[in-house]
């Protein structure tokens, strides 16, 4: 092979690896670009797995491994591309988030398995300080990764209830745990090397990530998932430093910065600080919540109306404005919603679809599920756009969305969620929420605008409801 390179090439094969791994790092970020559009975003998937391969080709082209091991290389490659490929196209829209920490804890858990190998390997010897130092790294935040991605993954599977699972001295815990961490990271950088020590500061690394994703909220997940993402860049990043591999330096450091960019702006959106979404707990149940007494004891009254009534106030409107939210989403309904906003076109109602940045369950959710129904991109206002026109509008249709209507966000202090920017939905003149319940939103709190008495409720499946609405606006 090496002569045959050398020959057509001009290149040794460890220069054609290089080369490789530059070709690879360039189809990665080119593919990141591409992402960023939803035009685009499908070819920047291919780029980037064009990029993977081509990786994956040089790594192995780099090991000179025996037969056996080639063999186990190939089992494991086959294994995880049928398991990653069969499960992309079997998940439903609204389970990505949960596909993401299943596919996130796994490349956090390689990272430190791939490093702990490497130990193995070293510890006989005498290895330089900065390839212990790596591998320490990458077991310590790959397994907390690992760990963090299974609760996550349970969480948002619902397998473990969403609610914020708090206990007493909970922070002193996981202090005690970090500097257990820490003390074994210096024994084995400086002091000796050790494989039980090793063995142990994996364990307690396991249980930091379990009791660290514990406390926090079914809502926050999808912010934790892209924190863990980072950090299982980074540990992916080190584990390459620790063997020396640069497609895994290069491809780890992309996706812990871009997973440490997307954690922020998730986090803004929401008008919260990143202490707030891991330590404040959103989304435990608070007493009163949920439930139709206020907090003085007093029965709540709300008023629910029929699909005749309300596709009768559409049809009348002048101006409508959607609102979808997750239940959008788990309803499949965005089908019928365009339908719906056509037949209000078609009798002259002004509708247009107002897309909260943390609507539904990750960031773009709404904006792909309405493209998927060919809502024309014009109808799509984001939040700041559209804000000032809820005052002039006739109807606001909240179709299973409901925190990011919550007017608490902006008027109750207290709220877990003050502070989180809101569309306006409680300035139109008549409100019309489309769900399924007087329960509360994936925030665990209360919604004041479902008992305004400018507010309808209409309980039912979205889809079932909006399909209700299209009868009846024809009707009209
Ligand atoms: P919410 O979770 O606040 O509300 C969704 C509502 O949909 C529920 O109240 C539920 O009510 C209703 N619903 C569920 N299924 C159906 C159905 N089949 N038919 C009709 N209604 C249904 O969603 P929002 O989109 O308003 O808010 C998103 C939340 O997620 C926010 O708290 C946000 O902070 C959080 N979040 C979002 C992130 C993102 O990136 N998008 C990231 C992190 C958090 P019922 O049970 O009565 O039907």
């Amino acid at each position: 092979m090496s002569t045959y390179l050398i020959a057509t090439t001009g290149l040794t094969l460890s220069q054609g690896i290089r080369l490789a791994y530059l070709v690879a790092a360039i189809l990665f970020i080119l593919g990141l670009k591409q992402l960023s559009s939803p035009k685009s975003a499908r070819k920047g998937n291919w780029t980037a797995a064009i990029g993977m391969a081509i990786a994956l080709g040089a790594s192995l082209t780099d090991l000179h491994p025996s037969t056996i091991k080639v063999v186990l290389i190939l089992v494991g490659v086959i294994v995880g591309t049928a398991a990653g490929w069969f499960s992309a196209r079997k998940v439903a829209m609204t389970a990505i988030p949960q596909m993401v920490a299943a596919f996130n804890g796994v490349g956090g858990g390689a990272a430190a398995l791939v490093s702990i190998d490497e130990y193995m390997r070293v510890v006989g010897g005498s290895p330089a300080i900065v390839s212990i130092v790596t591998v320490v790294f990458s077991v310590v935040v790959g397994s907390v990764s690992f760990a963090g991605s299974v609760i996550a993954f349970l969480k948002l599977q619902e397998v473990m209830s969403g609610t914020p699972i708090t206990y007493p001295g909970q922070r002193l815990i996981n202090a005690s745990l970090i500097v257990v961490i820490l003390a074994a990271a210096v024994y084995l950088v400086g002091i000796h090397a050790s494989v039980p020590i090793l063995a142990a500061m994996l364990v307690v690394s396991v249980v930091l990530g379990l009791a660290f994703v514990l406390p926090i909220g079914g809502a926050d997940m999808p912010v934790v998932i892209s924190m863990l993402n980072a950090f299982t860049g980074i540990a992916v990043a080190a584990s390459g430093f620790a063997i020396g591999n640069t497609g895994l330096i290069v491809g780890g450091t992309l996706v812990g910065a871009s997973g440490t960019l997307l954690t922020k702006m998730m986090s803004d959106s929401m008008g919260r600080n990143l202490g707030n979404v891991l330590f404040a707990a959103v989304g435990k149940v608070i007493p009163g919540a949920g439930t139709q007494t206020d907090e003085s004891g007093e029965v709540k009254s709300y008023r629910s109306g029929t699909a005749e009534d309300i596709g009768v106030l559409l049809a009348y409107s002048k101006k409508v404005i959607i609102v979808p939210g997750y239940g959008l989403a788990v309803a499949q309904a965005q089908h019928v919603a365009r339908e719906l906003a056509s037949t209000l076109e078609k009798r002259g109602v002004e509708v247009t679809y107002a897309i909260h940045p943390v609507a539904g369950r990750m960031p773009g959710h709404m904006n792909v599920l309405l493209a998927e129904a060919d809502v024309p991109y014009d109808q799509l206002k984001e939040m700041e756009a559209v804000n000032d026109d809820f005052q002039f509008t006739d109807v606001v249709l909240v179709v299973g969305a409901n925190d990011v209507v919550n007017p608490a966000a902006r008027e109750s202090k207290d709220s877990p969620i003050y502070g989180m920017p809101i569309l306006n939905a409680d300035r139109a003149k008549n409100i019309v929420f489309l769900k399924r319940s007087m329960r509360p939103g994936f925030a665990g709190i209360d919604n004041q605008l479902m008992y305004d008495p400018k507010t309808i409720m209409l309980f039912g499946d979205a889809k079932e409801s909006l399909t209700k609405l299209v009868a009846a606006v024809k009707a009209g």
